[in-house]
């Protein structure tokens, strides 16, 4: 998603239709994404800053989602704005997430990631996933997608395992991903 009502986005500033600020993303290779994030025990001004600029950094990078260690935070903490199949938007943000339903079939679907910047690989992932947790001020929030936002809802939950979607490939298509990462200009 571009932001359309500053045009004025980049690192440090402060995001319009968050109110975040743009914090740089971390690209892979960097060890903070390959960590397991804490879980939240503080449900502070501290947190609700953190989610804030998530999203900013989120939009700023024109994502659909983004995890806090992909912000260099170990912590378990993601943010979504994410269409599924049927074009119904979501958006919303999850701490301490658990991915306690993936099933309904294998779909391959193309997949991205901002810390795998320019990069795009068919992946298989699970039709209908369903994720617990609770929102930034510690409430219960349970989140249920299907098709590209199930998708998502596993991507992100896989970061804060300290996990990439590439770990996700197999066979040719994994060699081909670690080829292209080898020779991208971020890495
Ligand atoms: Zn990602």
């Amino acid at each position: 998603m571009i932001c359309v009502i500053t045009g004025a986005c980049g690192f440090g500033k402060v995001c319009a239709m968050s109110g975040g600020t743009v914090r740089p993303i971390r690209y892979l290779g960097d060890p903070v994404l390959r960590t397991s994030c804490d879980p939240v025990r503080a449900f502070d001004d501290r947190l609700a800053k953190l989610v804030d600029d998530m999203f900013a950094s989120m939009y700023n990078a024109e994502g659909v989602g983004l995890a806090a260690n992909q912000i260099g935070v170990s912590q378990q903490v993601f943010v979504y704005d994410c269409e599924d199949d049927e074009g119904v938007r979501h958006v919303g943000h999850l701490v301490n997430p658990v991915l306690v339903t993936e099933d309904g079939g294998i779909v391959a679907g193309e997949e991205g990631c901002l810390s795998v910047p320019g990069l795009h690989f068919t992946t298989p992932r699970h039709a209908h996933a369903v994720v617990t947790g609770v929102d930034r001020h510690g409430e219960p929030v349970t989140v249920e997608g299907t098709g590209h936002f199930a998708r998502c809802l596993q991507h992100e939950c896989h970061h804060l395992r300290g996990g990439v979607y590439l770990d996700v490939l197999t066979g040719d298509s994994r060699r081909a991903a670690l080829r292209a990462v080898r020779s991208a200009s971020w890495s």
